[in-house]
């Protein structure tokens, strides 16, 4: 019997194309090739041939359903790099043969406040990400992502990747890249702050590279001892262990800003106790309850934030600062067909620093 399984009954609509991709049908399934449908390009479309998509811990939470809001089946991927293939004709900044890239948002209402302040993951009519969102153009569908043969995007959602660069290494920068690029702008981190990274994975490394560009003194924060000298190579100007209370206490008072990319729910005052005086500490792991005692914030006047990807407009602005900088992820290259053995990998912390699928292997 095939492998193949249909995800979706084909819609009236006879030009849209059937591709193949890879999901999972429930919380417990395995991720198995099957058939999707994407929809025929409108005027105002790009049609992408995927050559690589990263692997985000995000995608393994909603497959999961870790996040209770999962539709099956969920076909996962954020971090998509791949080649333009055919444009519609109202697409003129974008033209067959482009590398382009597509990050967690395919669409957005474009004309709410935050939509019109380039702030299009926070559109107040809902912004349509990449997979497991509702999709404006296929009827009673969702949205598939990023392990797939092809995509098909409004061109207000196609990003510009720099020719300078890796080209497989730039698929993390899409969700990875900007989620970390973003709070660090926004905060406004500059030479001669002291930034903390708190945890090293796929996020952790690309904050490290970016605080350091940025010409923070940059400390990762880790549990890993084993992982010291990698953050040292990829721009850490020292490594803390937060298991070692006594290394904690040191550095209390002494952070002007924390990047917390841990991803589950978890104790934060240790952390809170590092933070100086009117320091912050942005939250864009742990989408759950976690632990804060009031205290720790009172006295210090210290803050504790959050932060999601971030918009179009600035995603183009981190993936040049990485043309300029010639800053890329540290990726492992996978077989689509070995992703349920990444996931597990991915959850054991055994990835330097990001997977990425090579598409090509779908075929
Ligand atoms: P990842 O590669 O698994 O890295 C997470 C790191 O956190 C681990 O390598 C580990 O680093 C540390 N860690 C793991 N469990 C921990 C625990 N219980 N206590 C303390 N530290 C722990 O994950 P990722 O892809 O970077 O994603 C991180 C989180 O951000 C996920 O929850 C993901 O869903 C979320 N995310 C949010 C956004 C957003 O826009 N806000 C975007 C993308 C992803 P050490 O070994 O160094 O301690
Ligand atoms: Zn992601």
């Amino acid at each position: 019997m095939s492998q193949v399984e249909t995800a979706e009954k084909a819609t009236d609509n006879k030009n849209n194309t059937q591709v193949k991709a890879y999901g999972a049908k429930a919380a417990d399934a395995d991720l198995k090739e099957m058939q999707i449908e994407r929809r025929k390009p409108t005027k105002d479309d790009v049609h992408i041939k995927i050559t690589y998509c990263g692997v985000c811990h995000s995608d393994i939470h909603q497959v999961r359903n870790d996040w209770k809001n999962s539709v099956y089946p969920v076909v996962p991927g954020h971090e998509i790099v791949g080649e333009i293939t055919a444009v519609g004709e109202n697409v003129k900044n974008f033209k067959e043969g482009d590398l382009v890239g597509v990050g967690c948002m395919v669409d957005s209402c474009q004309t709410c406040d935050s939509c019109k302040e380039d702030l299009e993951q926070f559109c107040e009519n809902g912004a349509t990400m990449t997979y497991n969102s509702k999709d404006k153009h296929l009827e009673n569908r969702h949205t598939f992502g990023g392990y797939s043969e092809s995509i098909v995007v409004n061109k207000e959602f196609v990003l510009s990747v720099p020719k300078s660069l890796d080209t497989k290494a730039v698929a993390p920068l899409l969700c990875a890249g900007i989620t970390t690029y973003s709070p660090l702008r926004t905060w406004n981190i500059k030479k001669g702050d002291k930034v903390g990274v708190i945890g090293l994975g796929g996020l952790g490394h690309m904050g490290i590279k970016f605080a350091h560009a940025m010409g923070a003194h940059t400390v990762m924060i880790t549990t890993s001892p084993e992982k010291a000298e990698d953050a040292k190579r990829l721009g850490a100007d020292e490594v803390l262990i937060s298991k070692d209370e006594k290394a904690m206490k040191e550095q209390a008072g002494s952070f002007d800003f924390l990047l917390n990319t841990v991803p589950v729910g978890h104790d934060t005052n240790p952390y809170i106790n590092i933070l100086k005086r009117d320091g912050t500490m942005v939250m864009v792991g742990a989408i759950e309850p976690i632990e804060v005692n009031g205290a720790g914030l009172i006295m210090g006047r210290k803050r504790i934030a959050g932060s999601i990807i971030g918009g179009i407009k600035e995603t183009q602005e981190m993936l040049d600062f990485c043309g300029e900088h010639d800053i890329v992820s540290d990726v492992e290259m996978i077989d689509m067909k070995n992703i349920n053995d990444a996931y597990e990998r991915v959850v054991d912390g055994d990835v330097k620093y990001r997977f990425v699928i090579d598409m090509k292997s779908l075929n």
